[in-house]
């Protein structure tokens, strides 16, 4: 027993926990758990938990079914909304393990972001990461069924009494604070019936863990209020989608910022530019990653703040990749506009890191900025400035990863094959769907 693991034992002790849920997340980014009576814990950290994986999305063939979870004390948190009269709940998140080799396990997706942030820590590097998860919180039906009704007229940074979901979105910020989370701002979006929440940079690991949190606090405290709150990306076609903005940096051993430099015009440290360069080549296999969904490419159009074209700019947010400005060094990153919430964050943060140390590596070029907006761009000064556009669908996008070896790499043997095979089976399957919209277009036409 480590004394990470003995700071649990004696909070479980302290604080009356009955029941631990051990937390996992399968390749498609559903957070899937195993609840244990409190007094596992020790064993659950000396053994590990054992679990069939053959019920999981992408683990494993149903012959070879065996996994072991082993929890990682530092991931600890009380589930605010558990803890009632009736009993205290807690979690940890695990690290899945092969029983038959005792290794790792291939197919988890938080370790496919540990080998992407072991290779930065080769190149002597650490991934600092954070998001800026949007949602939607929408009224539910008599039968407690999402709908997409929104009770609110709320616009960007609207105060109440237009933003009446400001009391679900105050609790959600209580109920995060609870499991640890530091939350620096929190706002109504552009959408009715669209929120914000944005809470301190972090390791990229603990940011892929406290994404995969972040998500069902969100859920557990809206239906509290009777409310659904939803991460898929566009639930509303033609007004703003949810996106999940991710900011990168390197540091280095010794703690300074790797990607700052006084002395450039934008602040970027030739590292930070190839880092940069790197994910603008990779853009369109990281797409397939970072917007998983057939829904992802609804709100990958012109018009909503959402990227289209592969650039980057110091201060417009047409572009894939933005530069905010930096009041301190530290604080000197890149921003991706693309992700967005539906995103599995482990595999999404792995392929960023991924293709931003390839360009690091390979010391690739960056390209200048693009300041204009390029939403306004006609074809022909896109390609006069040899800007590419991101895929528009989501069969595109698998074609991209499929042919880019960096990315696909980045998701490992195990994980690659298995996304990309259940992500044709459903953009294959929404082909051959036919929609409403073609309902109300054709059927009293032809
Ligand atoms: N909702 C926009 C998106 O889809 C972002 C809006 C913003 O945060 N400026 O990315
Ligand atoms: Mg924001
Ligand atoms: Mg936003
Ligand atoms: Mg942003």
């Amino acid at each position: 027993i480590s004394d990470a693991e003995q700071v649990v034992l004696d909070e479980i002790e302290k604080k009356d926990i009955d029941f631990l849920r051990l937390q996992f997340t399968d390749i498609l980014g559903t957070v899937k758990n195993v609840s244990v009576p409190a007094r596992q814990a020790e064993k659950a950290f000396t053994e590990g938990i054992y679990f069939d994986g053959s019920s999981i999305e992408g683990f494993v063939r149903i012959q070879e079914s065996d996994m072991r979870l082993v929890p990682d004390p530092e991931t600890f948190a009380m589930l605010p909304w558990r803890n009632r009269e009736d009993g205290c709940s807690a979690r940890m998140i695990c690290d899945v393990y092969d029983t038959s080799s005792g290794e790792p396990f291939d197919g988890d997706p938080r370790y496919v972001l540990k080998r992407a942030l072991e290779r930065a820590h080769d190149m002597g590097y650490t991934v600092n990461a954070a998001p800026e998860p949007e949602f939607f919180l929408f009224e539910e039906d008599e039968d407690g069924r999402a709908t997409t009704e929104t009770n609110d007229a709320g616009g960007y940074f609207d105060l109440a009494p237009k933003d009446l979901a400001s009391d679900v979105r105050r609790d959600i910020v209580y109920g995060l604070e609870e499991m640890g989370f530091e939350v620096e701002a929190s706002h109504h979006e552009v959408a009715e019936g669209q929120h914000e929440i944005n809470f301190t940079y972090d390791d990229a690991l603990s940011t892929a863990d406290n994404v995969a949190t972040f998500r069902t606090v969100v859920r557990a405290i809206a239906a509290e209020h009777g409310y659904h709150a939803t991460f898929m990306p566009k639930p509303i076609a033609r007004i703003a989608g949810s996106g999940m903005h991710t900011h990168l940096s390197l540091f280095t051993e010794d703690g300074g910022n790797a990607f700052h430099d006084d002395s450039d015009e934008y602040d970027l440290s030739g590292t930070a530019r190839s880092f940069l360069a790197g994910v603008l080549e990779h853009a369109p296999a990281i797409t397939a990653v970072a917007n998983p969904t057939v829904n992802s490419y609804k709100r990958l159009v012109p018009g909503y703040e959402a990227p289209v074209y592969v650039a980057w700019s110091d201060r417009n947010r047409s572009s894939l990749i933005r530069k905010p400005a930096a009041r301190v060094p530290a604080a000197s990153r890149i921003e991706l506009r693309s992700p967005d919430p539906s995103c599995n964050p482990y595999l999404a943060l792995a392929a960023m890191i991924q293709a931003g140390l390839d360009g690091i590596e390979n010391d690739l070029e960056c390209p200048d900025p693009i300041r204009e907006n390029i939403y306004e761009f006609d074809e022909q000064t896109r390609e006069a400035y040899g800007i590419d556009t991101l895929p528009s669908n989501l069969g595109d996008a698998i074609d991209a990863l499929e042919d880019d070896d960096v990315v696909y790499d980045a998701l490992g043997d195990h994980v690659a094959p298995k996304f990309v095979e259940a992500k044709r089976q459903e953009f294959e399957e929404y082909l051959v769907d036919v929609s409403q919209w073609e309902l109300d277009r054709y059927l009293e036409t032809f």
